[in-house]
């Protein structure tokens, strides 16, 4: 093999991949998207929608790094709702569903409009691995790509097996063979690896669903994008429809439980909880007389239609038989099947906050490969073991995104510190600090540090510098005024009549109370862009808690900074559990942060911890 060239090879087109690539090639380093098939890259594998509640705050996130998938999903956007509208900002989610073949089509576009990128079509079957560090991968064909890092992005690929019913058949996901050689080749090497599952449901031709009788939802008519670039919808809004299943769908469901791959013991990897098969809801809520299905068309050109809420692996005519008894659906024909997929994943506690192997330096992972489940939460991962495997490369500082910054932060410190039970997927319940991860905000917590890094384009970083300062000129207007009752009564803020001048900032704590009410005093008030007078609204209103979360995000940030030695030798320490040893040795915690993620961990074992972490000298005095 010739000497490693200083670029980075990508292996997968999906979305964890398109973003790694396109990452690499932004800090402005040569990139090679090895990948089964040019022309399924930014293939949707199953729902074709991005966003949703935790998923759009991920999506906002990634696109305030200068990342893709915002664009691409606004790029085909044909049905927009803002989930939990009616909630407070920081559960909102903006979701999108898109046309399958527009977002695909623009994912290539951008590919081929990208300098440094190049896609090369194979199969990657093994990784050239020397001295402890990558150095390549070895392709099906024996042919070998030299690298100085490299990024595994491999989604429902390796060792992939399909299920419908007690059919089964190995492939990456329909009607795509599975990568069986890598798989074979991790498995060998002894890298961590376990099995998961998930599920899709069967495809409708909507020229067989009677819509008459159903209830349509509508795209919203003030959409919010998943871009902050995005202005305006970009194809036309079409409306999805709601139906739900019938009693008469359960009794047949509950006769064929035994078929289905996932009830009949044909599928051992755990699935995703959150996102279960209607035979495990039929089950698991069997007092629930009735499911919601949403409709959702495929696109603008194809007949295609995808029921979300009823992914199966029961026979394919058992299928037929439950889709035909949901009220719409009495003449559907099914275009492909539902199935299920088992996968090999990655045990993601074997890899550091960076994405960057343990052991292997130089090799990162993202997206379904490290256990999760989405195409948002792969584009993220995506993003940041790019931009880190570029980083390295250029031997420049890494991207470090912590919980209290960004859902990415979450996202990453969960999966490498207490690894997945099940396909991880992301929930806004799953962030402590909510309040501060907004969608309105994402651009302010995290482009600074795209643009630190060298991710974020000139034009972007321009605009969100501009967007930076009106946003601080607003705030420095609003400081500059106070107001006694009688002048707040006069803009229509009625006051208690105590004669004390309140500022904007506490007048802006009311609910009612927004940046517009000060224009009698300052009349630019009155002009504010709508989105920037309506987020600093929100951080005013909400200021009393961000300002508490801060303190106890400092005091977060003094134990994320308290590392732990790398070569700590858990079992030498007196008092902890043989079996908490065992763990912390196997997990190795970067930072006391992590170890007390670490389950089972105890606030005792933390202590000891604590004393074994401080710097020899300091344990010497004590
Ligand atoms: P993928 O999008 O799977 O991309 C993997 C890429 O790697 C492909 O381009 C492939 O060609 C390439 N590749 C693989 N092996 C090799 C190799 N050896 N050499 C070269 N290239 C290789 N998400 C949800 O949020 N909700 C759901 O309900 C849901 N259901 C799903 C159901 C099914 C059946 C499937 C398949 C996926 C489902 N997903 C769901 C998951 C979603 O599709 C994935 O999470 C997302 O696409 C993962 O992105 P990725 O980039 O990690 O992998």
């Amino acid at each position: 093999m010739k000497q490693s060239s200083p670029s980075v090879v990508v292996v997968g087109g999906g979305h964890a991949g398109l973003e790694a690539a396109l990452a690499v090639a932004r800090v402005g380093v040569p990139v090679t998207l090895v990948t089964l098939r040019r022309d399924r890259i930014g293939e949707m594998s199953c729902n074709p929608a991005v966003g949703g509640l935790g998923k759009g705050h991920l999506v906002r996130e990634v696109d305030a790094l200068g990342g893709a998938i915002g664009r691409l999903a606004d790029a085909a956007g044909i049905q927009y709702r803002l989930l939990n509208r009616r909630k407070g900002p920081a559960v909102r989610g903006p979701r999108v569903q898109c046309d399958r073949a527009l977002f695909r089509a623009a994912a290539q576009r951008l590919v081929d409009a990208t300098p440094g990128l190049t896609v090369l079509e194979g199969e990657v079957a093994d990784l050239v691995v020397e001295g402890g560090r990558i150095a390549g991968v070895r392709l099906a064909d024996g042919a070998t790509v030299p690298a100085a890092a490299v990024v595994l992005t491999t989604g429902t690929f390796l060792g992939g097996v399909v299920h419908i019913g007690a059919e089964r058949f190995p492939a990456g996901r329909m009607g795509e063979a599975a990568a069986s050689r890598l798989s074979d080749r991790l498995r060998e090497a002894a890298f961590a690896i376990g099995r998961l599952k998930t599920g899709t449901p069967p495809r409708l031709d909507g020229r067989t669903i009677d819509t008459a009788a159903l209830t349509p939802q509508p795209s919203d008519e003030d959409p919010v994008f998943l871009s902050f670039a995005t202005q305006a919808t970009q194809a036309a809004q079409v409306p999805c429809h709601i139906t739900h299943t019938a009693p008469q769908t359960h009794v047949v469901i509950r006769a064929h439980l035994d078929q289905s791959a996932l009830h009949a013991g044909g599928i051992t990897g755990p699935g995703p909880r959150y996102c279960p098969s209607i035979e495990d809801k039929v089950e698991r809520f069997a007092d629930k007389e009735s499911h919601q299905i949403f409709l959702e068309p495929e696109g603008l050109t194809t007949d295609l239609v995808y029921p979300n809420g009823i992914s199966t692996s029961l026979p394919a005519a058992v299928q037929e038989v439950f889709v035909r008894s949901i009220p719409g659906l009495e003449r559907a024909e099914i275009r492909q099947p539902g199935y299920a997929i088992e996968y090999d994943y990655v045990d993601p506690r074997s890899l550091q906050r960076t994405l960057e192997h343990r052991e292997i330096g130089g090799l990162y992972f993202a997206g379904q490969i490290n256990g999760t489940t989405g195409y948002e939460e792969a584009a993220a991962q995506g993003l940041l073991a790019g931009a880190n495997a570029a980083l390295s490369v250029l031997e420049r500082p890494a991207l470090s995104v912590d919980r209290a910054t960004a859902y990415l932060g979450v996202l990453v410190d969960d999966l490498t510190s207490q690894g997945v039970t099940e396909p991880y997927r992301m929930f806004t319940s799953r962030a402590e600090y909510r309040l501060r991860l907004r969608i309105d905000n994402a651009d302010r917590r995290l482009a600074p540090l795209g643009i630190g890094a060298g991710l974020v384009p000139p034009a972007m970083a321009a605009d969100f510098e501009a967007k930076a300062a009106a946003l601080a000129e607003i705030e420095e207007r609003l400081d500059r005024i106070s107001l006694t009752p009688q002048e707040a009564a006069a803009l229509g803020l009625p006051l208690r009549g105590d004669g004390q001048r309140r500022s904007a900032r506490t007048l802006l704590a009311q609910p009612d109370v927004t940046v517009a009410r000060f224009a009698g005093i300052d009349p630019a008030l009155g002009a504010v862009e709508p989105a920037l007078a309506e987020l600093i609204e929100t951080e005013m209103r909400y200021g009393t808690y961000l300002e508490r979360q801060t303190v106890e995000i400092e005091r977060l940030a003094a134990e994320e900074r308290q590392p732990l030695p790398r070569d700590l030798d858990y079992r030498a320490l007196p008092g902890l559990s043989g079996e908490l040893a065992a763990k912390l040795s196997r997990h190795r915690p970067e930072t006391l942060a992590q170890a007390r993620r670490i389950e089972g961990m105890t606030p005792a074992a933390l202590i000891i911890l604590l004393a074994a972490a401080r710097p020899r000298r300091l344990r010497q005095q004590a």
